[in-house]
């Protein structure tokens, strides 16, 4: 998998030590097992899927490199939980994971899957992300697995000032940073992606 990943040059040693460290046969489901170590998305029902690894790679890389935090010390809201892989490698990077799914069946099994993983630091909700999780706000990363329309208005308004967004926006992949000082944000794009709707 890390070789994988390297050969798309994404180059940051803790995107792929954490890619390493979490054993994506035990997210994708029996069905796909055999299959877990291929550089490609995989259906985990509900008409959702496992991304693609590579993918899931840049956007941890468009999070993290040149940060303005230590991530060990930041907490991160996963908006689209899926299988739980990416919320697992999240788990490994930062101090603290909050992701919210949708599909309450994905999401109980998304939260078996971590607490099989002896990962303490996640917390999953069924709901509807595009509110974002007011509670545990503000969060100095937030990470969407699903294409929106727009940046929710909510996502801005939890960030922490100096955080990051990144989400696909319309098929573009986006990464929005809250400005210290003036408050307002920076939109960056990059590549096109095929992702599920945010709904
Ligand atoms: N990164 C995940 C896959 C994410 S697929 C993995 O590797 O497994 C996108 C997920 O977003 C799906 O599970 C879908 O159900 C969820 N989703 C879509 N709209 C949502 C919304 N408004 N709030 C929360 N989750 C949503």
């Amino acid at each position: 998998m890390q070789e994988i990943i390297r050969q798309y040059g994404v180059s940051d040693r803790r995107v792929l030590e954490a890619m390493a460290g979490v054993d994506r046969a035990e997210f994708a489901g029996e069905e796909n097992k055999s299959r877990a170590y291929e550089d490609t998305a995989l259906p985990i029902g509900h008409d959702q899927w496992i991304s693609q690894p590579y993918t899931v790679a840049r956007m941890l890389e468009l999070l993290i490199f040149n940060f303005q935090f230590s991530i060990f010390n930041s907490k991160v809201l996963e908006i689209g939980t899926g299988s739980g892989w990416q919320t697992a490698l999240l788990a490994k990077l930062f101090k603290r994971v909050y992701s919210i799914e949708i599909v309450p069946e994905l999401a109980r099994l998304a939260e078996m899957r971590i607490e099989k993983s002896d990962l303490r630091n996640v917390k999953i909700k069924i709901g509807d992300g595009k509110e974002g999780w007011k509670k545990y706000a503000p969060y100095e990363a937030i990470i969407c697995g699903a294409d929106a329309e727009e940046v929710p208005g909510a996502w801005m308004e939890q960030l922490a000032a100096g955080g990051r967004i990144v989400t696909p926006v319309r098929g573009v992949m986006t990464r929005v940073t809250k400005i210290r000082n003036p408050k307002n944000f920076k939109t960056e794009k990059f590549e096109n992606y095929v992702f599920v709707p945010l709904v």
